[in-house]
């Protein structure tokens, strides 16, 4: 279960909401394991306050280069640096909001693998895409595209998460059905390209106005193995609400 922050909260909120879920968790620990990507700024911060807890940190992006003259960009030494062991490559915010199209996604994820960094691959259709019925030959290249990127995928960590574009934000969370057949969809294409061991473990994460109250509905789905989570991973209790509710 993924926390994506985006850009939101302050560093004094982003502590409390570390000590909060760590607490919690320390308490009664989860089966899930969980991760948090904030925005750059606070990643030094929340990676100290999660130090030595089952969270894990990532960036929100990186640059394809290791280094140079790319004004306002991360790479992904710096993540490696500042305490990340995951990048979220690909999310939809990028490909949609600033271009990003599947070969520089697939070089970002090339560059988390250089440093040692878990890339979360996230994938997904639009609105008009899914209307079209295109959704299964959209997902298709993109997922070709992202393994193709990964180099020798054999003992590597990375996982993929499902985001369909118009439940980003928008309250309208997938209909279980519809996502567990699209998870399926994944699942067997993997299966062709990874091998169907490697495919039966590899965690798809569904993302999209997921709740703790349909969390436990889309869960149920054999090939949903977890969420990515926007708006309400910004609330300790409803990320919380989240995690419980996946377990
Ligand atoms: C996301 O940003 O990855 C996301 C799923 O957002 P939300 O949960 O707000 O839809």
């Amino acid at each position: 279960v993924a926390a994506n922050w985006k850009m939101n909260l302050l560093r004094a909120e982003a502590s409390a909401w570390c000590r909060a879920v760590r607490r919690e968790l320390e308490a009664v620990p989860a089966r899930s394991t969980v991760l948090v990507f904030p925005s750059f700024p606070m990643i030094p911060d929340v990676a100290g306050e999660l130090r030595g807890s089952v969270l894990e940190v990532g960036g929100q992006d990186l640059h394809p280069e290791d280094k140079g003259a790319f004004t306002g960009d991360v790479s992904g030494a710096q993540l490696a640096d500042a305490g990340c062991a995951w990048a979220l490559c690909g999310h939809s915010e990028r490909r949609h909001g600033h271009g990003e199209g599947d070969e520089l996604v697939g070089r970002k994820i090339a560059a988390a693998a250089r440093h040692g960094l878990a890339p979360m691959i996230c994938i997904g259709e639009t609105r008009a895409e899914r209307h079209e019925g295109a959704t299964f030959s959209v997902l298709e290249r993109q997922v070709r595209s992202a393994v193709s990127s990964l180099g020798d995928p054999e003992g590597r960590r990375f996982a993929f998460a499902y985001e369909p574009v118009w439940a980003i934000g928008t309250g309208e969370t997938a209909a279980p059905e519809t996502a567990q057949e699209t998870h399926g969809f994944l699942r067997e294409l993997l299966g062709e390209l990874l091998g169907a061991e490697r495919a039966a473990v590899l965690p798809i994460l569904y993302g999209g106005s997921a709740t703790a109250e349909n969390c436990p509905s889309l869960i149920a789905g054999p090939d949903i193995d977890g969420f990515l989570v926007g708006g309400a991973s910004l609330d300790p209790g409803k990320f919380l609400g989240i995690i419980r509710g996946s377990d």
